[in-house]
Formats: structure tokens, C-alpha cells, sequence
């Protein structure tokens, strides 16, 4: 590890600790100019690729899922750090399966899940495209079953 105060590659380990995430982080002590620093090291899990209804795969996109959510939520009371959480959670949901590949119904399901939790008109918006609610008895179904 090289120091960040003089550049110098000579740094030795003063000490190690654990966190509860997983990651592992160093004190360090640079042997040429003495100072002290902390590096912090964690796995890196790519997210996975997301498979579609048609057999075709695309890469996890963060924004095009934020903007499915906000369109969802226009407005709704749900504020743009709500939504935020609410991507960054499904990310970690998916990258914590360690799956190569997930298929779109389920990054469907995680974020129909986390609107019914912030607003039930923007989880009717939302569900009436992803779960294909095309006709007014499935939607008025799943009204139903919210009021219930
Ligand atoms: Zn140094």
C-alpha cells in the first residue's frame, strides 16, 4: 500500500479490525515519513445481469431503474431521497444473491414490494406496467386486495 503523505510504498500493518459488513480495515505506518493512515478493504460484487421475459440480458442499470421509480411516484409524496433508498436497496438485494444473472420479474417484484411501503398510488402506477395489470378487473383486483 502506498503511503498517501509521501507516496512511498514502504507501509507496514499497525493493526486490523473487522466490521460487521465484512470489510477488513488497516492502520498503517508509512516507514519513511511516520504517518499514520487507515485503508479500508471489502469484496466487490458485480450486480447481476438482468434477463428479460424475451431471452435477452442487459447489465443492471441504477438510473433506469430510478427513473421507472420516479415516473411511478410523479407527484406522489415520496421524496427523491426515498426513491433513492429505495434503488440503492434493491441494488444490494441483487448483488447479495451472487447470482450472475436475475431475471426482470424479480428486480419487478423488489421494487413493487418497496413502493407498497412508500405509496400506494405510485405501487398501483407501477404495478399496472410490470405486472402487466392490463385490464380493469386485475387492476381493480389488486385495489381490492390493498384496501383489504
Ligand atoms: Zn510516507
Amino acid at each position: 500500500m502506498q503511503c498517501p503523505y509521501c507516496q512511498s510504498g514502504r507501509t507496514r500493518v499497525i493493526d486490523t479490525t473487522h466490521d460487521s459488513r465484512g470489510g477488513v480495515r488497516r492502520r498503517r505506518v508509512c516507514r519513511e515519513c511516520d504517518q499514520r493512515f487507515s485503508t479500508y478493504e471489502r469484496a466487490i460484487l458485480a450486480a447481476p445481469l438482468v434477463t428479460k421475459a424475451d431471452g435477452t440480458r442487459e447489465e443492471f442499470e441504477r438510473e433506469k431503474l430510478a427513473r421507472g421509480i420516479r415516473i411511478a411516484c410523479a407527484k406522489r409524496p415520496v421524496s427523491a431521497a426515498d426513491i433513492d433508498r429505495l434503488v440503492g436497496e434493491i441494488e444490494s438485494t441483487l448483488r447479495r444473491m451472487g447470482k450472475a444473472e436475475v431475471s426482470s420479474r424479480i428486480v419487478g417484484d423488489l421494487v413493487i414490494a418497496g413502493l407498497k411501503e412508500l405509496d400506494y398510488i405510485a405501487y398501483i402506477r407501477y404495478a399496472i406496467v410490470y405486472l402487466g395489470l392490463d385490464d380493469l378487473q386485475a387492476i381493480r383486483d389488486e385495489i381490492d386486495r390493498l384496501l383489504e
